[in-house]
């Protein structure tokens, strides 16, 4: 067994910086739970170097590149090489539906190092059921299958929705199948199109459901199963239970900085627009950016805390802490 504890979904530890990318906003799918609204195309960056070493000069060392479709980008693997060449670590948040056996390699080959990927449910039917667009469920299980071959550890996120919430048992299994060498439960919020279209946040009994069949698949499986938490806006907690938004970057496919991607998908936190390919202007804003977030009380503001605290769910709700104590247990 090998349960474990994220306080942050997005993997940071205070005093790390990491940045989250989005390279396009053009995507093949219209998600009913995108929060970045993905979809239609927007320009492109248009100076990938000019970013990439202003994220070097800010003391970034690990780079996520997300979407949309990253892999819709068509210099998505220069951007991979220019980062690693830089020394940060990349990893790529994909639909994998654009990935087969040649291209997998191919992005092994410039040193990514691992590929989130989302898994909504255990059938076809289950995780295209929010995903419209072109069939996404073979495809992007052919993709998992590739990466997983070429070397690349896949991680698997569900989304947790009130149409999927009986499924985390069979997404368990599934994702231990293919080799996934992780699977996060993050529940759903109401953001982007999750706000305007239906509402499919999980209440109460969809996160307990959820969170219970966690600890089973997390006793039963060899693979890492984290249900995401952050601190409720009044758990003060310990201070490594603290938000660490002020060291997260987000740089929008439109041209914007903010911190956490929650809160810049929210419209806080976003502090410039127009800075694609000026490196001086990202630079101010995310100076802004991080005075935003320095200046937050722990979790306040954040998406995730101010769901949890709508449906009721504290920092040390039996929701959340089913029976497993905080950190890792093996
Ligand atoms: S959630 Fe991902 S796959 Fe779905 S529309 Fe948004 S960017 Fe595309």
């Amino acid at each position: 067994m090998n349960g474990t504890w994220e306080l942050c979904p997005f993997g940071v530890a205070p005093g790390e910086r990491l940045a989250v990318w989005e390279l396009t906003r053009a995507c093949p799918y219209r998600c009913a739970h995108c929060l970045v609204d993905g979809g239609e195309g927007n320009p492109y960056i248009e100076n990938p170097a000019d970013t990439a070493r202003m994220l070097e000069d800010i003391g970034v060392r690990e780079v996520v590149l997300s979407g949309g479709e990253p892999l819709l980008y068509p210099q998505a693997e220069e951007v991979i090489d220019l980062l690693v060449r830089a020394g940060s670590r990349v990893s790529i948040c994909t639909t994998a539906t654009l990935v087969d056996a040649q291209r997998a390699i191919r992005l092994r080959g410039k040193g990514l190092e691992s590929a989130i990927l989302s898994l909504d449910g255990a059938t076809a039917a289950a995780h295209e059921s929010i995903r419209h667009g072109p069939p996404s469920y073979a495809p992007m299980l052919t993709g998992c299958r590739a990466l997983i071959a070429a070397g690349i550890p896949v991680d698997l996120t569900l989304t947790l929705g009130s149409h999927n919430a009986g499924e985390v048992d069979l997404v368990a299994d599934l994702a231990d199948r293919l080799g996934a060498r992780s699977l996060a439960v993050v529940p759903l919020l109401p953001l982007g199109r999750a706000s305007r279209d239906v509402d499919l946040t999980p209440g109460d009994a969809a996160c307990r459901l959820a969170a219970e069949a966690a600890v089973r698949a997390s006793g039963r499986l060899g693979m890492s199963i984290q249900r995401v938490r952050l601190p409720h806006p009044t758990d003060s907690g310990p201070p490594e239970a603290q938000c660490p938004a002020s060291d997260l970057v987000t740089l929008t496919a439109n041209g914007m900085v903010g911190t956490c991607p929650w809160l810049t998908a929210a419209g806080e936190g976003v502090c410039a627009d127009d800075n694609v390919g000026l490196p001086s202007r990202y630079s101010q804003a995310l100076a802004a950016a991080r005075a935003i977030a320095a200046g937050r009380p722990p979790g306040l503001g954040c998406p995730l805390a101010a769901f949890q605290a709508g449906r009721g769910i504290s920092g040390r709700d039996p929701l959340f802490d089913s029976g497993l104590p905080a950190g890792d247990e093996s």
